[in-house]
């Protein structure tokens, strides 16, 4: 047990988060309120209805357990009111965790389902951020997801939808980037080249989630033929010592999600998280919580784990250093050498651009 001395360091740190999903972290009691007030509730209390939405123990080492638990919250979240009301009441909590710069991500195709377009989805979440940013002295962006096992062609569509509501494009609060996620066995980087291309050039950055259900071919693919600045989890990179160089040569930051790692089977319980090997290795990372309902967590407690093996000043340094390479802030210059990048990869391996 720690003193508690180093616990309150942690909720005085002022944190980055880059990578957390608005399905995943919608309060219990707002998703609860929610579907009582559209009598949509399928158990009868709170308590039980909390076993659907947070992972359990002994549920704990199994991919499809955990995405289980991103089923119900979609039965409230198909409505525009709905949705801007959950992510204002995601961000208060980040707040709460001395969040000062939040990158919530999102994927609106799973929110059309009661006939909203995929842009009507999107502006709904912006809706949201914009109410929370009068609120609270916080940076916001929305980075927009592509489920991989829905394939290239809606990830297209995907990322023109993306760019509609591009930061870049608008003096408000917009999209900032584009990512893939969902089952990457059987759905590889490489087929969505085109997508990434609209997204990139439509001024969007580019991260992946990679390396969290497959080898580390899938981080190459998302580095070498995807363009991808950043890795959401990247856990496989330690299984190649040539990768983990190139991770820290080019700088490309890898978003660690601790909880969510161990409790996906993506980190096997027991063995020591990735971001320490990471660490070593001079790569960048951010602290992440990814779903702070299913999983769980917060940053508070995220933060409070690693204190296992990182000081409080050390936890604080990494969040100050993650603030560079977070999406909001950067320009045009490393999606341009990316590209080069990527064409050169492709050309030398012919595959799909
Ligand atoms: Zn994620």
């Amino acid at each position: 047990m720690k003193p508690r001395s180093e616990k309150s360091d942690i909720s005085l740190i002022e944190k980055v988060e880059l990578h957390q999903h608005v399905d995943g972290s919608i309060p219990l009691d707002v998703t609860w309120k929610l579907m009582k007030k559209h009598g949509l509730h399928p158990v009868k209390t709170k308590k039980e209805m909390e076993k659907h939405l947070v992972l359990q123990e002994g549920e704990e080492g199994a991919l499809l357990k955990y995405l289980d638990k991103f089923h119900y919250p979609l039965w409230i979240t198909q409505f525009y009111d709905n949705i801007a009301y959950a992510v204002e009441s995601i961000v208060t909590e980040a707040y709460k965790n001395n969040v000062r710069l939040l990158e919530l991500r999102y994927a609106p195709i799973i929110h059309t389902y009661s006939g909203l377009t995929l842009r009507q989805t999107i502006s709904a979440v912006l809706s949201g951020i914009n109410k929370a940013k009068n609120r609270f002295p916080m940076e916001i962006g929305l980075i927009v997801i592509a489920m991989r096992h829905q394939g290239p062609h809606i990830a297209k569509i995907l990322a023109r939808q993306a760019i509609s509501e591009a930061q870049s494009l608008h003096e408000r609060t917009g999209v900032i980037g584009f990512d893939i996620a969902g089952a990457e066995r059987g759905n590889p980087a490489r087929l969505f080249g085109q997508a990434y291309d609209i997204a990139r050039t439509g001024g969007l950055y580019l991260t992946i989630h990679a390396g969290e259900d497959e080898g580390p071919q899938s981080i190459w693919e998302a580095i070498d033929v995807l363009g991808a600045s950043r890795i959401g989890h990247g856990c496989s990179a330690i299984e190649d010592k040539a990768l983990l160089k190139r991770l820290a040569k080019d700088k490309i930051m890898i978003e660690c999600c601790y909880t969510s790692n161990y409790q996906t089977g993506a980190v096997k319980l027991g063995e020591p998280h990735p971001i320490l090997k990471f660490l070593e290795y001079g790569i960048p990372v951010s602290i992440c919580t990814d779903n702070t309902t299913v999983s769980n967590t917060s940053q508070n407690k995220e933060n409070a784990k690693l204190l296992q093996w990182l000081t409080p000043a050390e936890l604080s340094t990494i969040h100050k250093e993650a603030e560079a390479y977070a999406f909001i802030h950067q320009n045009g210059g490393p999606r341009s050498a990316q590209l080069v990048e990527r064409k050169r990869a492709s050309k030398k391996e012919g595959i799909e651009k």
